[in-house]
């Protein structure tokens, strides 16, 4: 099959092209490069199966494909914030290219969406029917909003045009390749412990999430894809832990003389998330496989590693 993926040089775009490249496909990844890096998908350049364009979504493209897993989005609260009206656009006009194209191919598309649809939510753990608790005007709309219209736009597509459309929901996922200064939680503070600087807990730390390995995502996309349910659908790790949890278990596995630094807790931060992942379970036979414990190992190491190598580049 020839697949498109969008957003293929980024964290998850680039293990599921592993993965599809593995299986034999024929892969076309377009990528404007905003929070995606070649150097992710150096190892299948040359590969007569393997495309890079460089392109961004907002403007359209013409592509043939049988199948289009739309990723491209930045995905950590600092790039999606850096620039809050692109992030819309690429939510918005970015998806309605990419349903268009599937409209024209008669692609299957699915569409790679996320939990900050239930905002800070009031049904623990999230079901995928909870409508969500999202500010339409705060710092985070322009991802939780821009999500929520990308699903509205995918399932009118389906309904108007009869495109076959999948709607994951992803929890908050990691693992290697995560960018170094992205922001987000798993990477801040195994980069802060590496670094032997203090890891920086924002608010006092109870506010919850549930980390999910990245290769056991892939896995959930790939079934969900070529199944008959779609969606939406919860793809998480169930294993929910305060923020202070995580930052003792980083500190213990990497540097236990690392200090914890408490800072404010940014507006609008959700308290509390953990996906009900029953239906994942039932329609997909899907869940995760991979311990925390285990995929911050993974993770650490590859962290490391590439620290070491910008070390002796800088020497
Ligand atoms: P990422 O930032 O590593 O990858 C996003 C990719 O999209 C990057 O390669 C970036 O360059 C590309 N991109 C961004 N805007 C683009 C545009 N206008 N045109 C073309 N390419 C563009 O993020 P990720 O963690 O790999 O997330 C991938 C997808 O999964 C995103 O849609 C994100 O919303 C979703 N998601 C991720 C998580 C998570 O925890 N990582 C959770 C929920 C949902
Ligand atoms: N589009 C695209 N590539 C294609 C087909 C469509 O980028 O191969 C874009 C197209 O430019 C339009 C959007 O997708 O902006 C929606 O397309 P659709 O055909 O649904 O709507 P229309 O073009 O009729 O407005
Ligand atoms: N967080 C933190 N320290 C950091 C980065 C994040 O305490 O250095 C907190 C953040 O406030 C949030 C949680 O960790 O409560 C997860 O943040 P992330 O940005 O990774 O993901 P999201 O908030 O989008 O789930």
């Amino acid at each position: 099959m020839r697949i498109l993926v969008t957003g293929g040089a980024g964290f998850i775009g680039s293990h599921l092209i592993d993965r599809l490249m593995e299986q034999g496909h024929e892969v076309v990844c377009v990528d404007n490069f905003f929070t995606g890096t070649k150097r992710n998908l150096i190892k299948w350049f040359g590969n007569p199966y393997f495309e890079l364009i460089r392109h961004d979504i907002t403007e359209p493209i013409r592509v043939e494909a049988d199948q289009i897993y739309h990723l491209a989005c930045p995905a950590s609260p600092v790039h999606y914030q850096y620039n809050p009206v692109k992030t819309i656009k690429t939510n918005v006009m970015g998806t309605l290219n990419m349903l268009g194209l599937a409209k024209r191919v008669k692609a299957r598309f699915l569409l790679a969406s996320t939990s900050e649809v239930y905002g800070d939510p009031n049904v623990h753990p999230q079901t995928e029917d909870y409508r969500g608790n999202v500010n339409p005007i705060g710092i985070r709309s322009c991802y939780d909003e821009g999500k929520r219209v990308a699903e509205t736009l995918a399932f009118d597509y389906h309904r108007q045009n009869g495109v076959d459309i999948r709607v994951a929901r992803i929890f908050n996922t990691y693992g290697p390749r995560m960018l170094e200064h992205d922001g987000r939680v798993v990477s801040n503070f195994v980069v802060q412990a590496l670094q032997g600087i203090p890891l920086t807990v924002y608010g006092d730390g109870s506010q919850t999430r549930s980390f999910c390995y990245v290769s056991d995502l892939v896995e959930g996309l790939m079934r969900l894809m070529n199944g008959d349910f779609i969606g939406p659908v919860n793809l998480g790790n169930p294993g929910e832990y305060t923020i202070l949890e995580l930052a003792e278990k980083i500190q213990q596995m990497v540097n236990p003389d690392a200090e914890i630094q408490y800072k404010p807790l940014p507006q609008d931060d959700p308290k509390q998330r953990q996906p009900d992942i029953t239906k994942a379970k039932t329609y997909l036979n899907w869940e995760p496989t991979v311990p925390l414990e285990e995929g911050l190992k993974l993770t650490i190491a590859d962290f490391s590693q590439r620290i070491l190598e910008e070390q002796s580049k800088q020497q």
